[in-house]
């Protein structure tokens, strides 16, 4: 009776104990190949880019903390190379997360907006300020040459104030980050400087200056056409004009969502479970 007591007792410690490694690292991350030498890395987070280069790997995104390990086993699945650069789209922790579990040697990138944002955040703050940008842009910037070149794009706000778009040309791909992360009503985060009112116009000015994209990978969903992302401006120039419109109307938030809720026929698989959310960002931007 004891023993298996003793037993039960160590079956339950042993669950315990994974269920505590479990809450630490809750998803399995899995690797999709998007073109022979770009791959996407899928959970924890938003989605990384790991783009294979001549002299190294470059990764855009480090989803939540935590997830280095997991990512570098995911890398080293397809490839031997050195991770040498990481790319930051945005600022937020589950893009950023992982960024200090990589050497210290590493070059970092992001938008001027985005090293500012980041550096307001704790996870970057004392000894984890190296793990912020090295090199930062303004409106562009092209990182390595050849099969290799790398096309960093700002066009202003929108779900932060620092949104890079990452274009590999060679291989026609673009990592848009959470600009364009779901097809649905976007995050947009005002403390980091987002933008409801911008948002359409950030989104059609790179549709109209990006050339020689065919694939997107959005920050949170999976592999999409270009022409979904040149349709996202569309939807959200709907939701903003709506909203905007409500507003000179002077229609309660409550009713401004409504107004959103339900998307014309054209728009109709986007979810508009954020539409409360953003009309309190819109009119606040209004009322400024
Ligand atoms: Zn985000």
């Amino acid at each position: 009776m004891k023993r298996i007591t003793v037993l039960a007792t160590l079956i339950v410690i042993g669950a315990a104990c994974i269920a505590a490694q479990q809450g630490a690292q809750p998803q399995t991350l899995e690797i999709e190949k998007v073109k022979d030498n770009l791959f996407m890395i899928k959970n924890g987070g938003g989605n990384t880019g790991v783009f294979v280069t001549q002299n190294g790997v470059v990764i855009v995104d480090t989803k939540n903390p935590n997830y280095g390990a997991s990512i570098l086993e995911k890398i080293r699945s397809v490839t031997d190379k050195p991770v040498t650069m990481i790319i930051n789209t945005h600022t937020h922790g589950d893009h950023t997360g992982s960024n200090a579990e990589f050497p210290a040697t590493v070059d970092i990138i992001a938008q001027d907006n985005t090293k500012a944002n980041m550096e307001k955040m704790d996870a970057f703050k004392g000894d984890k300020a190296q793990f912020l940008p090295k090199r930062t842009f303004k409106d562009k910037m092209t990182l390595l040459s050849g099969a290799d070149q790398i096309d960093l794009y700002y066009f202003g706000p929108g779900h932060t104030s620092g949104d890079a778009l990452i274009v590999f040309p060679a291989l026609r791909v673009m990592h848009a980050g959470d600009l364009f992360a779901w097809k649905a009503l976007p995050i947009m985060d005002r403390n980091n400087g987002g933008s409801g009112i911008a948002y359409p116009e950030t989104l059609q000015k790179a549709a109209g200056a990006i050339k020689n994209v065919d694939s997107v990978i959005p920050g949170h969903s999976p592999v999409m056409p270009w022409s979904t992302f040149v349709e996202y401006g569309q939807f959200m120039q709907w939701a903003v004009d709506t909203v905007k419109q409500a507003a000179r109307d002077g229609k309660t938030e409550a009713d401004a969502a409504a107004a959103i809720k339900t998307p014309p026929d054209r728009f109709k698989d986007y979810t508009t479970e954020r539409a409360a959310a953003n009309v309190t960002a819109i009119y606040g931007e209004v009322k400024k």
